[in-house]
This record gives structure tokens, C-alpha cells and sequence, in this order.
């Protein structure tokens, strides 16, 4: 199989194509043929080194989408050509082939691609982890996505339409203000604009959001905490650096700041939220937005894409 490694941590250079032996499956184990792959921020943090050591080498990735191509003696409910997307894998899924435990890949419609398949396990498990499990999100609410244009903002605007929340995205790109809106934003501001925490204020009647998702949080939770309604939450999602803030704003507001990170998520809640996910992508309300696609071999410059400005949707790799 042809896979991605990463030998040392470092720059996206790191990233390079190697052949591998093909993966065969265990008892409880499959097998599968990978067609498009979701490439995240965090892959980015763990090849540079900031996320601490792991074992060397390894292949990057836990999103991904294709076909069943072999199964283990005891998997009883998939069988060949079977379409699945993946949350996580046994052997990394930046490959055109990967080891799953049966527990690990769940049914893909045939009407979502596998390129949109690629763009579901963290991004979707997110945006409905930080809504429903940590934001408590309710219908009727106003809700601040601080970073919609990205693969988290997106899904978690289409969660929040589908469940009545009032919705006020930022982006910082025209096209990805355009994406916003047609997903389901009731309003789409530019968060590089001077004046945006004051439309926000307005619109909301000068309440502030009831819930933000946030998904910068270096620099913008002092701001959420100034703009946020009294009793409200925020949940902090994405940061990428330190913050010097006053803790009283938390106080004047009774407010619930709550972090998350997937990869905390117990088995039952995660069980849930596929269910959920699978639901609403038979349903049609979740439709994941695909934005640029690279050949397997180009994984590094798909690297420095996820991390720069302009966001439109999700990256994908093609094995
Ligand atoms: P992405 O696709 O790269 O999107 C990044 C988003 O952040 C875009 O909407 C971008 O908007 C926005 N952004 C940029 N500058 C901003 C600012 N000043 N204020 C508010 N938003 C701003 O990334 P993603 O996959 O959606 O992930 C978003 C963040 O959440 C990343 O930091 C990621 O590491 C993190 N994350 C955390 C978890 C977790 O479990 N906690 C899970 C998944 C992702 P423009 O590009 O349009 O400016």
C-alpha cells in the first residue's frame, strides 16, 4: 500500500510517500480501500512536534472515507464493496489503504461522496460534541459560530440550522462569508472587520450570543466573554497561543466557559454522535462542504493550506 510517513517532527516536508506492506485484518478487524482523506489542524500540530513525542514513524490522519476491501473471520455486519467513512484507524489513514477495527468505520449514504465522507468524523463530531454535549445548545437561542468558514464552523452550522438556533457565523474571506450564509447562517460577519463585535451586539439586541462556538480562543475569548449574554456558554474549540485576560469577566456574566477536545469524548457520547451524524446525512441537513483537494504525494502543501487564512470548507487528500 502507498502511505504517508512522518519519520521526524518537523516541517510539512517531513511528509513523504513510502510503500508498506498490505495491512491484513484480525478476527474483530477491517480492511479498507481508501478514497479520500480528511486532513485536519491537528494533523499539523502532531507532525510538528507540539502535540509531544509519539512513536516514530507513524502515518498521520484519523478521517477518512471509501470502500470495505477485506474482513476479518469474525465481522459479521460489513461485507467487500461495503462504502464507510472512518473515525480513526489502526494504521493512520494519509495511505490508500487502512486497518480499522470493525467498531471504527460506519455506513456512508450512497448520495454523500467520499470526498465529503473525508470531511465527517472530526469536524461533524466536533461542531455536534461542542453544541449538544458541552454547549447544551437549544432551539431559539442566539448562537456566535466564531469561525464558521472552516471544516468545524461549517458542520456546526448545519447542526445548529436543523435544531431552530439563531445563527451569526464570522468569516474572514468574502467566499467564505458566501459559505456560511448558503449553510445556514442567519447572518455572516467578517471577523477581521473592525466593527463586527458591535453588529453582533446589535443584532442580538444587545444581549450578546447565548452560545458561542470559538474557535480561536487566544484571541478572542476576552472578547466573548465582553460579548456574551448573561448566564450564557462558551465553548473553546480551536487556540493557538497564550492569552492575558481579566477572570472577572466570567463573573459579571455568570458565565460557563467549558473546553473540549474530541479525543475525550466517551465511547457512549461518541456511539451518539454517530448515530446522530448518519441520521442527519440520510436526512439531507448535513451536507459537508469540500474545498481544495491534493494528490496523496502532495500531503505537505495540504499542510500549509489548513493553516492559512481564508478557510472555505474541507481539505482533502485524494490516495
Ligand atoms: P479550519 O477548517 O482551518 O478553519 C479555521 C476557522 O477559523 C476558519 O473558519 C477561519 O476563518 C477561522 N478563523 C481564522 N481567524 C479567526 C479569528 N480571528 N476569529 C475567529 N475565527 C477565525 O479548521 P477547523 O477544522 O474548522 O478547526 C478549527 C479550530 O478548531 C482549529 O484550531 C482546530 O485545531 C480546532 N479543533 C479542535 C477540536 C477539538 O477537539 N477541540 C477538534 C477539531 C478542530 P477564515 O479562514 O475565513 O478567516
Amino acid at each position: 500500500m502507498r502511505a504517508i510517513q512522518v519519520a521526524q517532527f518537523g516541517e510539512p516536508e517531513v511528509l513523504k510517500l513510502v510503500d508498506l506492506p498490505d495491512p491484513q485484518p484480525g478476527p474483530h478487524q477491517v480492511v479498507v480501500r481508501l478514497h479520500a482523506v480528511g486532513v485536519n489542524p491537528v494533523d499539523t500540530y502532531i507532525r510538528s512536534g507540539a502535540y509531544g513525542e509519539r512513536p516514530l514513524p507513524y502515518t498521520p490522519g484519523t478521517d477518512a472515507a471509501g470502500e470495505i476491501l477485506r474482513t476479518g473471520s469474525e465481522v459479521k455486519h460489513w461485507k467487500v464493496g461495503d462504502r464507510c467513512y472512518l473515525t480513526g484507524s489502526q494504521t493512520g489513514t494519509y495511505a490508500d489503504t487502512a486497518l480499522c477495527l470493525a467498531t471504527q468505520v460506519q455506513p456512508l449514504p450512497e448520495k454523500v461522496t467520499y470526498q465529503q465522507g473525508a470531511a465527517l468524523y472530526v469536524p461533524y463530531s466536533t461542531a455536534y460534541r461542542a453544541l449538544f454535549q458541552r454547549g447544551d445548545a437549544r432551539p431559539g437561542q442566539w448562537l456566535l459560530i466564531h469561525g464558521a468558514s472552516g471544516g468545524v464552523g461549517l458542520a456546526a452550522t448545519q447542526w445548529a440550522r436543523a435544531h431552530g438556533l439563531r445563527i451569526i457565523g464570522t468569516a474572514g474571506s468574502d467566499e467564505g462569508l458566501r459559505h456560511v450564509l448558503e449553510q445556514g447562517a442567519h447572518y455572516a460577519l467578517d471577523h477581521r472587520s473592525a466593527d463586527y463585535r458591535q453588529q453582533i451586539a446589535d443584532l442580538t439586541g444587545g444581549n450578546g450570543p447565548d452560545l458561542i462556538l470559538e474557535m480561536l480562543a487566544n484571541v478572542n475569548l476576552q472578547h466573548d466573554l465582553d460579548m456574551l449574554a448573561r448566564y450564557g456558554t462558551i465553548v473553546v474549540i480551536g487556540n493557538r497561543g497564550n492569552l492575558g485576560f481579566n477572570p472577572r469577566a466570567t463573573m459579571s456574566k455568570d458565565a460557563n466557559v467549558h473546553g473540549m477536545s474530541l479525543f475525550n469524548t466517551p465511547p457512549g457520547l461518541m456511539e451518539q454522535i454517530q448515530a446522530a451524524l448518519v441520521a442527519g446525512l440520510k436526512q439531507g441537513f448535513l451536507n459537508p462542504v469540500v474545498g481544495r483537494e491534493f494528490p496523496l504525494e502532495e500531503a505537505a502543501a495540504a499542510h500549509t493550506a489548513v493553516l492559512a487564512p481564508g478557510a472555505l470548507g474541507k481539505i482533502v487528500l485524494i490516495p
